[in-house]
C-alpha cells in the first residue's frame, strides 16, 4: 500500500544569486536534485538550509517545514550565516552604490510601510556618500544654499564650528546687560574683551570640525566622520551615534541638529559663577583661562547627537579654586 504524499513548496536560491526559484519536492533528497539541475550546480555532496538563519536541513526537519519556506542550495564545503551573508553583500558592494541606489529608489517607490520607508531612506542617504571629494566644483549639491566664498567643505566646516563657538562668546557678553552693579559690570566687561582676544588668536576653534586638520585638533576622522561622546553623564554613546556631514547635503544639514554640549553648563554655572566672582574683585584677579577652557573648549564641550542632548539641569559646578588666578583664603 502507498502512502500519497503530497509535495512540498520551497522557494530556492543559491548563495551568491538573490534571485529564487519556486520548487517543489517530496522529500530532501528529491528537491535536493531537482535545486541542483535547477541552479546548475554539481549535485555530490550538495545541502539545502534555510536562508533566515542557515540551519542545515535534515530530511526529518524537512518534513516539518511549512510551505514557501526559503531555502539556500550549498555546493558541498560551503556554508551559509543566513541574513548576516546578505547584509555583507550589501556593505561590500560599495564600488556599484548605483545600482542598489536605483533598486533602493525602486523598492521605495511603491513601499507604504513607513517602516521600511524609514529604512530605505537611510539606506539611499547613506549610499549617496561624496565624502571624499572636497570641491565646491565635484560636489555642487553639497554647497547648494552655501555662500560662493566657500570653495571646500572644509572650509565650510571649519566655519559652521567657527559660528557655534562665536555664538557662545555672545551669550557671555549678552550677560552684561544683567549685571546691576556698575563696578562689577565693567570688570566683567573686561573679562570677555580678554576671552574675546583668546578665541579671535585660537580662530575660534574651527579646527574642531575641520576634517584637513591635523588629528590633535579635530573631532572627526579624516573622512569627516563625527561619532557622538555620549549624553554629559555617560561615558558613551550607547546608541553608536555618528554622521559625516561632508558625506551629502543632508547629512550635512542633519549635522546642525548636533550640539556641542557644556558638561558644566554656560548658562546655569559658568557665566553666573564669573559674574559673582567679580563682586568685589578685578578682572585681574580672575583665571580666565580657566573660563576660557570651560566656555569655549572640548575640555567642558561634548558633540552629543540631539537623543543624548540632554536638556534637563547638569548639576555640575565650577571648581572653586580655579576661579581666581591664586588659592585665596576664605575669611569668615
Ligand atoms: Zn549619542
Ligand atoms: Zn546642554
Amino acid at each position: 500500500m502507498h502512502k500519497i504524499t503530497k509535495p512540498k513548496l520551497f522557494k530556492i536560491r543559491s548563495a551568491n544569486q538573490a534571485k529564487k526559484y519556486g520548487i517543489a519536492a517530496v522529500t530532501l533528497k528529491e528537491l535536493i536534485k531537482k535545486a541542483c539541475h535547477l541552479l546548475k550546480v554539481s549535485s555530490s555532496g550538495g545541502q539545502v538550509c534555510l536562508y533566515e538563519d542557515g540551519t542545515v536541513v535534515t530530511e526529518e526537519y524537512f518534513q516539518n517545514l511549512p510551505d514557501n519556506t526559503e531555502l539556500v542550495l550549498l555546493p558541498e564545503g560551503q556554508s551559509w550565516n543566513g541574513l548576516v551573508h546578505e547584509i555583507n553583500q550589501v556593505l561590500g558592494l560599495d564600488r556599484d552604490a548605483d545600482l542598489l541606489i536605483s533598486a533602493a529608489k525602486g523598492l521605495l517607490a511603491d513601499e507604504r510601510s513607513p517602516k521600511r520607508r524609514r529604512i530605505l531612506g537611510d539606506l539611499l542617504r547613506n549610499l549617496r556618500d561624496n565624502s571624499e571629494v572636497e570641491s565646491r566644483e565635484d560636489d555642487k549639491d553639497w554647497f547648494q544654499g552655501i555662500d560662493a566664498r566657500f570653495k571646500t567643505k572644509s572650509a565650510y566646516m571649519k566655519y559652521n564650528c567657527e559660528s557655534r563657538i562665536r555664538g557662545y562668546l555672545k551669550e557671555v557678553d549678552g550677560y552684561t546687560r544683567s549685571i546691576p552693579n556698575a563696578k562689577t559690570k565693567s570688570e566683567y566687561k573686561k573679562v570677555v574683551e580678554i576671552l574675546a582676544e583668546k578665541l579671535k588668536a585660537a580662530r575660534y576653534n574651527g579646527t574642531y570640525f575641520d576634517r584637513s586638520e591635523r588629528d590633535v585638533h579635530r573631532l572627526c576622522t579624516e573622512e569627516g566622520w563625527f561619532t557622538c561622546q555620549g549624553a554629559f553623564d555617560e561615558n558613551n554613546c550607547t546608541f553608536l551615534h555618528s554622521i559625516n556631514p561632508y558625506g551629502n547635503r543632508e547629512s550635512r544639514i542633519l549635522f546642525s541638529t548636533w550640539n556641542l554640549d557644556h558638561l558644566i553648563e554656560k548658562k546655569r554655572a559658568i557665566i553666573p559663577t564669573l559674574a559673582e566672582a567679580l563682586k568685589g574683585n578685578k578682572s585681574g584677579d580672575i583665571n580666565v583661562d580657566y573660563f576660557y577652557k570651560l566656555l569655549f573648549t572640548r575640555e567642558n564641550l561634548k558633540l552629543v547627537h540631539i537623543v543624548c542632548h540632554k536638556k534637563g539641569a547638569h548639576e555640575l559646578s565650577c571648581d572653586s579654586r580655579k576661579i581666581y588666578k591664586r588659592v585665596r583664603r576664605t575669611v569668615k
